[in-house]
């Protein structure tokens, strides 16, 4: 292990085990789903064969697929899951089928502390009283404390997901001593869903019930007029919040 995690992670993408550089993802230097897909399984393979302890994470949804499918290919990184425990049965049951399907090495993590004691003076569990505070007890902490053991953490966000995620770079500091490693940054919806419809990949059952971007239960409605402009519109309806937590203090 390098005394300092994620070496082979430069600040605009990864240095190729062969000698050559290049951004990662990026769609500028390549034509098509193919290309596009080669370079960020390239990028992933790249740091799979360090001696770095490399940790992934995933929400499982539909979304997620493209990733869990290239690390599945590459194998022997695990996949961590933030068990909230306010997920949806379908995406646990969405999980179950796609670690079996892909033969990934899925970890479901939660916060230590109990649902009992996570509500407000007046009774309230947190995700009505204090949601962002809900997302550092359930989603955060618990990933924070897996990245902080690990030299580079691998998550699927995405440029076009919303504001805060355009100005995110292929590599930024992770809590502890790791680098996180955004390798889908320039992927886009388009691309996700041809990827997914090329390889015969399942879709998380709840899209057929109307739900786009899929999270935490009490977080989470079907699809709206919002959505059209903002696939994650229907997460945290209703209040001043776009993000989980997980991301939000790469943005300043
Ligand atoms: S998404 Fe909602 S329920 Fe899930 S951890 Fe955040 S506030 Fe809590």
């Amino acid at each position: 292990m390098s005394d300092r995690g994620g070496d082979n992670l430069t600040a605009t993408g990864w240095i190729d085990p062969d000698g050559g550089t290049g951004p990662a993802g990026s769609v500028d230097s390549v034509t098509g789903l193919e290309g596009l897909t080669q370079q960020t399984r390239r990028a992933i393979e790249a740091v799979a064969e360090t001696n770095d302890v490399v940790v992934a994470s995933s929400s499982f949804q539909s979304q997620s697929l493209p990733l869990l499918h290239m690390l599945s290919q590459i194998g022997s990184i695990p996949v961590y899951f933030i068990d909230t425990g306010y997920h949806f049965p379908d995406t646990h049951r969405f999980r179950q089928q796609l670690s079996e399907l892909l033969d990934l090495e899925v970890v479901a993590i939660s916060s230590p502390i109990s649902k009992s004691q996570q509500r407000s003076p007046d009774g309230r569990l947190l995700f009505a009283s204090d949601p962002d505070y809900c997302c550092q007890i359930n989603k955060t902490a618990p990933m924070e404390r897996v990245a902080s053991e690990a030299d580079v953490w691998i998550t699927g966000v995405r440029r076009d997901q919303n504001a805060n995620r355009s100005q995110l770079e292929p590599v930024m500091q992770g809590p502890g001593r790791s680098r996180r490693f955004h390798p889908m940054l320039d992927w886009d919806a388009r691309s996700i869903w041809a990827y997914i419809r090329h390889h015969g990949l399942p879709r998380h059952p709840l899209e057929d019930a109307g739900y786009l971007s899929i999270g935490c239960a009490p977080c989470t409605r079907r699809v709206s007029a919002e959505s059209l402009d903002d696939p994650r519109a229907d997460r945290w309806f209703g209040i001043a919040k776009t993000e989980c937590g997980l991301h939000v203090d790469l943005v300043r």
